[in-house]
């Protein structure tokens, strides 16, 4: 039976959702529609900000988390390399930890040297990582969803030219913006004193959130009536 512990690292939440979504995914979505889900629940994630509702912020951030791992299985990405590459402890564009972006305004993006004995494990690590380097206090939550919306659109911006011409730069732009994601993902989470690894331990102790069957049998005008 497929589940997410606490403990486990995002890839083995990566693996997870394979398991689950894989199939149903395969069979019913296209890769459009996967990113329609995943924006569809950022989206509410951003209204439970508007509307300072943790709850709702909470349960729609995980959702879309989780559909943001089918978009990356579906491109055969590694969602953890990809994170790690672009944020080796360090912020992507002034290589600095904490982010001093605000206060040297960099040109133009540092070299950053990555040292893989800093690189964490656990899901809850990558958290505390981006916690370290975007600090919350540096920024309000609505900024933070703000960011996120702003990746959001940067991903599907990359996927669509990636499919337009199928180069291969134009696909490493899709891994750098899928770990601009979820750098913004933690942060949204981190301003909101989410505990992503935990809540999704809660989430997806037996199989699939809704159905709780692997492969997932859910199906689209059952998704439609989640309350979130
Ligand atoms: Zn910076
Ligand atoms: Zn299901």
């Amino acid at each position: 039976m497929p589940r997410f512990r606490k403990s486990q690292s995002l890839r083995e939440f990566q693996v997870f959702v394979k398991d689950v979504y894989g199939l149903p995914n395969d069979r019913s979505y296209s890769l459009g529609n996967l990113l329609t889900q995943q924006q569809r629940f950022s989206m509410r994630a951003l209204k439970g900000i508007r509307k300072k509702d943790r709850k709702k912020i909470k349960l729609n951030l995980l959702i879309s988390f989780s559909w943001f791992m089918s978009i990356a299985n579906r491109l055969h990405i590694d969602v953890e390399d990809c994170v790690w590459k672009r944020f080796p402890m360090l912020c992507s564009y002034c290589a600095g930890k904490p982010c001093r972006c605000k206060k040297i305004k960099p040109p133009k993006r540092q070299k950053v040297r990555i040292d893989n004995a800093l690189r964490p494990h656990a899901l809850s690590e990558f958290q505390e990582m981006f916690r370290l380097i975007y600090p919350a206090k540096s920024r309000t939550l609505a900024d933070a969803g703000v960011h996120l919306a702003e990746e959001m659109g940067e991903v599907a911006e990359a996927i669509h030219h990636y499919y337009g011409q199928h180069l291969h730069r134009q696909f490493n732009d899709i891994q750098c913006e899928i770990a601009d994601f979820i750098s913004c993902a933690f942060g949204v989470a981190n301003s909101a004193k989410i505990d992503v690894a935990e809540e999704l331990g809660k989430m997806f102790s037996r199989n699939c959130h809704v159905c709780h069957d692997a492969p997932c049998t859910c199906n689209f005008s059952s998704i439609t009536k989640i309350k979130t």
